[in-house]
């Protein structure tokens, strides 16, 4: 923050911060000349303009990573154009640039770094100008209006002390509980020519009949029923998806296929496309319950296919 007041009124404006939230204590450090932040020393220049150079703590040891070390080589060779990169940002001026460059070439060198390395990092950031930094037009294009910036809610007191004691009991299956009843897929061509159903009525009484069992357009081993336009109803059974059979059924309407019943029906009856065919599947096989049937009757030469 640049304080344009006296140090008192700067010290009164602390107290006053301070005075405002109980739980919350601020402190600052203030100062007319140099100013060190982070990695930064922040300073005034003869036309009270603000500059910038690096800062490193007196104390600080030469921790770049080794040369020799065993990291992937590619991110040993990048080290050193980051460093630079880094040490371009922070300098406001070309002199402090080449000044604390140097100092980095050397800390580079300590650590084992290939000189004609170091030296091709320094010359790829020294042709960079320090505004290109801070001219960066490519984020401008993403974001014509600046962009809102939303929190998390961070967790509280609520949170942290109420728990339900009811507690939902594990799945002991990993299988979703259906619900009962014909749906449509919603993603295949055929779903407009179907609509959903929990039961299907007689052709002929009218007498409702419930579908036991969750079927969709992808389920195999159905019963399933076709309506045409003049509610003729067709059964048929299929070990295949129901999708695949309901498009050989509208394939034999389209190219009049008089092998299939409900093909020679929509001749016959003038019905035109197979548009107007309806489909759903009434009933799910459990398919050990039919493996056992079929045994059953192949055993007895009754020649019953699934
Ligand atoms: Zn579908
Ligand atoms: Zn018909």
């Amino acid at each position: 923050m640049i304080w344009k007041g006296t140090i008192n009124e700067l010290n009164h404006f602390l107290g006053f911060v301070n005075s405002t939230m109980e739980y919350l204590s601020f402190t600052m450090e203030h100062d007319v000349q140099p100013l060190n932040f982070l990695d930064l020393t922040i300073l005034k220049d003869e036309n009270n303009i603000l500059q910038t150079t690096v800062y490193r703590k007196p104390l600080s040891k030469n921790t770049l990573l080794q040369a020799d070390s065993n990291h992937p080589p590619h991110l040993i060779r990048n080290i050193p154009t980051g460093q630079f990169l880094r040490v371009r940002r922070n300098c406001s001026s070309t002199h402090d640039f080449m000044s604390q460059a140097c100092q980095l070439a050397q800390r580079f060198l300590q650590r084992g770094y290939a000189q004609e390395v170091v030296k091709i990092a320094w010359g790829k950031v020294q042709i960079i100008s320090t505004g290109t930094f801070f001219r960066v037009t490519r984020l401008k294009d993403i974001c014509a209006e600046p962009p809102i910036f939303t929190f998390r809610r961070a967790r509280n007191i609520r949170d942290r002390l109420v728990h339900s004691d009811m507690k939902a009991s594990p799945p002991t299956t990993w299988l979703r509980n259906l619900p009962v009843g014909f749906y449509k897929c919603g993603n295949c061509a055929h779903c407009s020519n179907s609509t959903n159903c929990k039961d299907f009525s007689h052709p002929r009484t009218g007498k409702l009949f419930p579908i036991g069992s969750f079927i969709n357009c992808n389920s195999t081993h159905v019963i399933y029923l076709l309506k045409c336009p003049c509610v003729l109803v067709y059964i048929g059974q299929t070990k295949r998806q129901l999708k695949i059979l309901i498009s050989e059924h509208k394939m034999a309407i389209r190219t009049k296929n008089t092998t299939y019943a409900m093909a020679t029906h929509y001749i016959e009856a003038n019905h035109g496309s197979p548009a107007s065919l309806k489909f759903w599947g009434i009933e799910r096989i459990n398919i050990e319950v039919a493996i056992l049937l079929r045994n059953f009757f192949v055993e007895r030469h009754f020649g019953f296919l699934l």
